[in-house]
């Protein structure tokens, strides 16, 4: 069975606070609370999310984030590559934590539109042996399946495992 470990523990999300500081001080960002807030939330949580959900879900925990403050704040992330964005198909832009998230695939229903998270072995094989006929150093790749999950087939996968915390219906 191939799938990512997600790791939520305090070691990442302390290691995360500090990659974060460091970047903000570099960059002369103000080390505001909300912006640490943020970042607490999104490593707390595993899998892929888009903006508006991360929105929703702060402001019924009550936190005081302003959308505009979360867009910022996401940017930074991006930024300092806490955090990678995904543009699955049509959807709207889905985000994933970097950090303690091991490199992973993604297969996306585009009937439900649910994201699975993925590894093969075989990929990766693959991809060097493209890189080295290519003379190409590569840092990484990013491969996106798109197609039917097992669910809206009527079939059952226990192989993967679903991540995602707001499937987007569009
Ligand atoms: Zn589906
Ligand atoms: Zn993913």
């Amino acid at each position: 069975m191939a799938t990512t470990t997600a790791v939520s523990d305090d070691s990442v999300r302390d290691t995360v606070k500090k990659i974060f500081t460091e970047y903000l001080v570099k960059h002369e960002h103000r080390k505001t609370p909300e912006r640490y807030a943020i970042l607490d939330e999104i490593y707390t949580r595993s899998g892929h999310f888009d903006v508006e959900a991360l929105y929703k879900f702060m402001k019924e925990k009550n936190y005081r984030v302003s959308r505009a403050t979360l867009y910022n704040t996401i940017e930074l992330l991006l930024d300092s590559k806490l955090l990678v964005k995904h543009q699955f198909g049509k959807n709207m832009a889905q985000f994933e934590r970097t950090y303690g998230n091991a490199p992973h695939d993604h297969l996306i229903c585009t009937n439900c539109g649910k994201i699975f998270d993925t590894t093969d072995s075989n990929i990766d094989s693959i991809v060097k042996e493209i890189a080295i006929n290519a003379e190409f150093t590569a840092s990484h790749h990013s491969l996106y399946i798109y197609g039917t999950c097992a669910e809206c087939q009527g079939l059952h996968n226990e192989n993967l495992f679903d991540y995602s915390i707001t499937p987007n219906k569009s």
